[in-house]
């Protein structure tokens, strides 16, 4: 199916539920990624959106396409009809009315009828398909005589932008042409989303839905763009152009900020930058504590261009390049080749430094869509055919991935990584693959590293850090990955902002299964990094050396911080603190002990 002509098509903008400009409205959220930012509203479910046209060559494909896309957005506003119920009850109710109209009409309308049959008769394309029956339906209500009625078009019109969206993954080309410093406010954005923000442009962000570290908040820390998510009743009082400030550091967005607010947001943003240009004076100096324990300090890599970033911060390697990247905002899958430049380039711009790749790791809230047909929908995603999951079952992608990791392999040092494994048989069968792949590879002559790269495992799970001493068996090093670990030990999902309070690193079930990883790396005698976001945060440093580690991985912009904080620290004061807290069973009184400690230096 290739497009056959393109049609720039007016998705009809949503009124705003505020019926004036209204000044320094403030609303609060989970401040994600730190950071202030001040700039005009470009709303994502506003504006242009380029509809392809085209005739389809298969009919019930694109059926099949069309009802993914009414599903998801069921799935969307279901979501955000969720969300509404935390909003005050007048504002609740509203968007409550409005809401289920929509899902109704997404259920089977008039304008779904009207899309299918235009797909059967017409052979059109879906987004075609779409525009052509809003078109059609908002002529009939145009000459409906009850106003009532005739204003009910604008539910059709969002119905139908929404199911546009989701058929373009319109998302993808949203943020060019904007102004510089732009904020996009949004229901929700997605990792891909962010991928495709360049903070030369977009200045922040700030959204409805989203957790404390889902993986788009963790883009947006590697890239530097303050955000706050997790903001309800944003989306439907801010209007293209409006001046928004968000601060990451505090969870709030201003929409229309009056002078005195800018200029008080101007001098915090100033202070903050004040600082970051101090800490960027410890670049070249050792990360080494108080009484001389070295520590290594590595980057955790989204995109390829956070490389430079990498380096300025003075990163010893590449503890976690998530190779995810390579898999977004595009339809079908990187070749092996593609994949190989990708890495290697990582590999020769880190200069002798070691780069830790990690085979694919999407499903849950990191979707590609490039995989499409191989990931199906799923009740729990989380649990599903999630990272190793879904490579092991499509052998072409791990095979394609290993091969491009192995011919990379020549060009320094690499080492391989797999996501969510839980059990020794999952690494055999990697090693398995790996072992078929290098024969294919030498049998061409195809130069790889000698000896072979390390394959390393994340241990992400309970499961896997119980089972740790184990697996260390079948593996050459560990990476902890306190994301998941998290998320899955407490039952939490780190994306959902419903569930954010609940969701805390500091539990003491999550500690004790970092502390079982860390001993049973070192009674095996294999390396054991962390690499979660708790390793970028100064405040969690001294607790996770007193629990061991002596290698942590992080988004650039935290590690200077984390240099720092392990200048000013003594292993041995850490250690007796951490085993303090190792007694704790509460994590608000494991906070504070970790504060108080904090304090003292
Ligand atoms: C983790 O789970 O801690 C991790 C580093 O992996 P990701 O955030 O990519 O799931
Ligand atoms: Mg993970």
């Amino acid at each position: 199916m290739k497009t056959k002509t393109k049609r720039e098509a007016r998705i009809p903008s949503v009124p705003s539920l505020a019926l004036s400009v209204r000044e320094d409205l403030k609303y609060s959220g989970l401040g994600v990624s730190a950071g202030i930012a001040i700039g005009p509203a470009h709303v994502m479910e506003q504006g242009l959106i380029d509809v392809p046209e085209y005739i389809v060559t298969d009919v019930e494909e694109e059926l099949a396409r069309f009802d993914k896309a009414a599903k998801f957005s069921i799935k969307q506003v279901e979501k955000l009809r969720v969300k509404a119920s935390t909003l005050s009850e007048a504002a609740a109710e509203e968007l409550n009315y409005l809401l289920e109209a929509h899902l109704q009409m997404l259920a089977g309308s008039r304008l779904v009828r009207g899309v299918e049959k235009r797909i059967r008769s017409e052979k059109l394309n879906a987004e075609a398909a779409v525009q052509a029956e809003l078109s059609e339906i908002a002529h009939a209500f145009s000459e409906m005589e009850d106003s009532y009625l005739a204003s009910k078009i604008q539910d059709v019109r969002e119905v139908s932008a929404r199911l546009v969206r989701n058929l373009t993954k319109a998302g993808y080309q949203a943020f060019s042409g904007l102004a510089p410093g732009s904020i996009i406010i949004a229901e929700e954005i997605t990792p891909a989303d962010t991928a495709l923000m360049d903070p030369n442009i977009v200045g922040g962000f700030a959204s409805a839905l989203g957790g404390a570290e889902d993986h788009t908040t963790i883009m947006a820390r590697s890239l530097g763009l303050p955000a706050v998510l997790g903001v309800s009743g944003l989306v439907n009082q801010v209007r293209p152009g409006d001046m928004i400030v968000v601060d990451g550091v505090r969870g709030t967005v201003v929409v229309n900020p009056t002078e005195a607010t800018i200029a008080r947001f101007e001098r915090r943003r100033e202070a903050l930058f004040r600082r970051q240009r101090q800490l960027e004076r410890l670049r070249s100096v050792p990360a080494t504590t108080r009484d001389d324990m070295r520590i290594l300090l590595q980057c955790n890599l989204e995109l390829p261009y956070e490389l430079a970033l990498a380096r300025q911060v003075g990163a010893e390697g590449v503890g976690l390049l998530r190779s995810e990247f390579l898999y977004m905002n595009r339809d079908t899958l990187p070749s092996e080749d593609e994949q190989f430049v990708a890495f290697k380039e990582i590999v020769e711009g880190m200069e002798g430094h070691p780069v830790t790749v990690r085979t694919l790791d999407v499903g849950s809230d990191k979707l590609a869509y490039s995989l499409g047909e191989h990931i199906s929908p799923s009740t729990n995603p989380a649990l599903g055919l999630r990272a190793i999951r879904l490579s092991l079952k499509v052998r072409k992608l791990l095979e394609t991935q290993l091969a491009a990791m192995l011919r990379a392999s020549a060009h320094g040092e690499l080492r391989i990584l797999l996501p969510m494994i839980n059990s020794a048989s999952e690494i055999k069968r990697v090693q398995e693959a790996m072992d078929k792949v290098v024969r294919r590879l030498t049998r061409k002559r195809v130069a790889m590293s000698n000896p072979l790269p390390k394959l390393g495992i994340m241990i992400e799970t309970p499961g896997a850090a119980l089972a740790a001493d184990s697996l260390a068996k079948s593996c050459d090093y560990f990476s902890i990955g306190t994301n998941d670990l998290t998320m899955y030990t407490l039952a939490a999902d780190r994306g959902d902002e419903q569930v954010a309070h609940l969701y805390d690193p500091l539990h003491p079930a999550v500690l004790r299964l970092i502390k079982i990883s860390v001993e049973a790396g070192r009674s095996a005698g294999i390396p054991v990094n962390l690499c979660g976001e708790m390793a970028g945060d100064p405040r969690f440093t001294a607790l996770l050396l007193g629990l061991g580690l002596r290698d942590l991985s992080m988004a650039a912009p935290n590690l200077p911080r984390v240099k720092q904080r392990i200048l000013g620290l003594g292993i041995n004061d850490a250690e007796k603190r951490a085993e303090q807290i190792m007694e704790q069973t509460d994590s608000g009184v494991i906070a504070t002990l970790i504060d108080d400690f904090n304090a003292l230096d």
